[in-house]
């Protein structure tokens, strides 16, 4: 009743069966028999508003084996401050940085976990830009496995470092960066030493769907025109659009919004092949930017990634890291909502995009703001001022006065 499925031959593999990529080296995704499953969306509204309301559209079989931390259910703001700076009708931002260690992550590790507790693996690893590493960390220490974790030396924001290494995983940093660590974990996957955790696994990606069906949801089923998500290792965007295609499958929703993905200038090879209409990236040899989490040169899933920019009529778009930083303080300044560089990169994105009359001002407009702002304190310090120092009471009068 749920397969793997290959999206280049569609060759199929059982939801047992270890496999990180077909044999053709297609990407793998999860497919249900929707006809046998019993779904209906006032029965997902008596439930908590969490990723695992959707149970029966998850990959696991046995409630039993579901290793959570309460993670989704995130709350989806109204921005109604930047809705007037910008000149928008109609602006949210889902906070994924609301999850349990601070990113959406989480909503994919707690089905990715479950998935190789009911496997009964005992050895997870994954490669990091930080936020995988700290979410993995959190939920093998919860599931009782061993968890490898492989960084790209010097490159980790501190928040993310501090949970990977509070959790007890393995943190093991290399000379190079977040593709190379990938394609060591890789190795070590296909020898069967660890149980991969990136976002090649088809079962994360699962968990991550349910950002496209929060969103539903929570609008009353009514879907907004477009949702802007940063973009890295492609896996997100992607799993985000088969959250609403398989709700519209379902019947749940009528329409299906532009899915729009945000690069980093420095590591922007899916908004290349995006602009020369092609399916195939180019990979960055040394991809660079603030924003850490998007700082990867050769997305794994930038086929699944570029099907749904295409597929949903959406766009593909790169913003500075200057635009970046402007975005988080104004994201910060306006509505209270603390996030990471990478995640602002979907409010700097809109900017771009509404200037460019690429996005109507009359749309309705969802952005993902994917991690927690206190992941990096570095970056959000050095983009502030300096704090003032005062040395009497005095001194701090004048200052309030002036
Ligand atoms: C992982 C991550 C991304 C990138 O998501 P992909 O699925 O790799 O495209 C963006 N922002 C944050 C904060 C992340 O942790
Ligand atoms: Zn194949």
């Amino acid at each position: 009743m749920i397969y793997q499925r290959c999206i280049e031959c569609g060759k199929t593999y059982e939801d047992d069966e270890i496999v990180y990529r077909c044999e053709c080296n297609g990407l793998l995704e999860i497919v249900y028999d929707f006809d046998k499953i019993e779904v209906d969306k006032e029965k997902f509204k008596n439930r908590v508003f969490s990723v695992w309301r959707y149970f029966e559209l998850l990959p696991i079989k046995n409630r039993e084996k579901i290793i959570s931390l309460k993670e989704g259910g995130t709350p989806l703001y109204r921005c109604r401050n930047l809705e007037e700076e910008l000149g928008v009708k109609e602006l949210y931002v889902k906070n994924e940085g609301a999850n349990p260690t601070g990113s959406f992550k989480d909503r994919g590790m707690t089905v990715g976990v479950s998935k190789a507790n009911e496997l009964n693996i005992k050895v997870v690893g994954c490669a990091s830009t930080g936020n995988t590493s700290a979410s993995l960390a959190a939920y093998s220490a919860r599931a009782k496995m061993k968890c490898l974790v492989l960084l790209p030396k010097g490159k980790v924001a501190l928040g993310k470092l501090a949970q990977a290494m509070i959790y007890g995983a393995k943190v093991v940093e290399i000379d190079g960066n977040f593709d190379k660590a990938l394609d060591m974990v890789n190795e070590l996957a296909k020898e069967g030493l660890i149980y991969l955790l990136n976002s090649i696994n088809p079962f994360r990606l699962e968990g991550q769907k349910t950002i496209g069906y929060e969103i539903a949801d929570e609008l009353n089923w009514e879907v907004p025109d477009r949702v802007i998500v940063p973009v890295g290792n492609a896996g997100n965007i992607s799993a985000i659009w088969k959250g609403f295609k398989e709700f519209y499958e379902l019947g749940f929703i009528n329409e299906l919004p532009k899915m729009t993905g945000i690069q980093a200038e420095g590591a922007k090879p899916i908004v290349e092949a995006f602009k020369k209409g092609k399916r195939e990236i180019e990979p960055y040899e040394n991809p660079e930017t603030i924003a850490t989490a998007i700082r990867i040169g050769k997305p794994v899933n930038a086929k699944k990634a570029l099907n749904a920019i295409y597929e949903s009529n959406g766009y593909a778009e790169s913003v500075s890291d200057e635009e970046i930083i402007k975005a988080q303080k104004l994201l910060a300044r306006k509505e209270g909502i603390f996030v990471e560089p990478a995640s602002a990169s979907s409010i700097a994105g809109l900017i771009k995009l509404l200037d460019e009359g690429v996005i109507d001002r009359s749309e309705r407009i969802v952005c993902i703001t994917t991690g927690h702002g206190l992941k990096d304190p570095d970056a959000a310090i050095r983009a502030c001022e300096e704090t003032i120092k005062v040395k009497s009471l005095d001194e701090l009068k004048k200052l309030l006065s002036s």
